[in-house]
């Protein structure tokens, strides 16, 4: 019998486990995305499109759609679904697998400043610079609302269905993975003297943090939110090959 494998989506390791399992007939795959890029990448296998609803309507659909295993491989600052998915796994008594890429550390040459949330990160911009390369996403912009002396370059993936709510600021759309070598050159051709950006690890937006260094600019760095109390899934991996691996010993019992 086919296992169920509902994954979380959203992160390029969630395509990337979904290609993975798509081709390996023990598994039935659902990827699942909350809907926010206008023309998400194809990815393997089924895909659903859209919030559950809350805690309940993703218990309904692991109940009503037969899931035998739960795949969390959002992006690390994506919290709300990190706490549905732990609560619903456990209250339909699923399996949660957690995919999750580890955090970049500091190294030699970076000049890092850590902040917990984006209005620390907003109140520290004007002392640091005066261009900043904002890669922060689009939703929570309004922390940038009242920053004098600091021009904002905002790389999104769509065009904002809203004007943002900024003063000062330009619009870059670009969809990663985006190469050190890229962002070394946009950062030079636009004067930039800052960098804004989440802790998001991988390899896929590193190239901003590299060129930084290279560049030696500081870059003002929101740290992951923390783990919601009381979360233990039955795993956590860092890699889409992990995943499977785990998934792989999950199929043979
Ligand atoms: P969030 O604040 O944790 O979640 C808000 C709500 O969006 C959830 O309660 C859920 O709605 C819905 N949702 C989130 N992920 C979903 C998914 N994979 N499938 C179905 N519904 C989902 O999430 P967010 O920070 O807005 O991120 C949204 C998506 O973008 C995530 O899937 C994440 O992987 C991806 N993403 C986020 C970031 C980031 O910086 N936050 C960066 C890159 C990619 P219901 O309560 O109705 O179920």
């Amino acid at each position: 019998m086919s296992c169920n494998v509902l994954i979380l989506g959203g992160t390029g390791d969630a395509a990337r486990l979904a290609a993975g399992l798509d081709v390996d007939p023990r598994f039935t795959v659902t990827t699942s995305l909350a809907g926010r890029t206008e023309n998400p990448k194809k990815i393997a296998g089924r895909v659903r499109i859209g919030g559950f609803g809350g805690v309940e309507g993703l218990i309904d659909t692991l109940r009503g759609d037969k899931i035998d295993v739960l795949v969390d491989a959002t992006h690390p600052f994506a919290a709300q679904i990190r706490r549905h998915a732990m609560t619903a796994a456990t209250q339909a008594n699923v399996p949660l697998l957690r995919l999750e890429r580890t955090a970049w550390a500091k190294k030699r040459g970076d000049h890092w400043h850590e902040v917990e949330n984006l209005a620390e990160a907003a109140k520290l911009a004007p002392r640091l610079g005066h261009r900043a390369f904002l890669t922060v996403g689009r939703k929570e912009l309004a922390a940038f609302s009242d920053i004098p002396g600091v021009h904002f370059l905002v790389r999104l993936v769509d065009p904002p269905p809203a004007p943002l709510p900024l003063t000062d600021f330009e619009i870059l759309l670009e969809r990663g993975p985006f190469d050190e070598t890229e962002e070394l050159q946009l950062m030079r051709v636009r004067r930039i003297d800052l960098v804004i950006a989440k802790n998001s690890g991988g390899e896929a937006t590193y190239g901003k943090i590299t060129a930084a260094r290279n560049l030696k600019i500081p870059v003002i760095l929101q740290r992951r939110p923390s783990l919601p109390p009381g979360y233990a899934p039955a795993a956590t991996v860092e890699t889409p090959e992990a995943a499977m691996e785990w998934l792989d010993r999950f199929a043979r019992g």
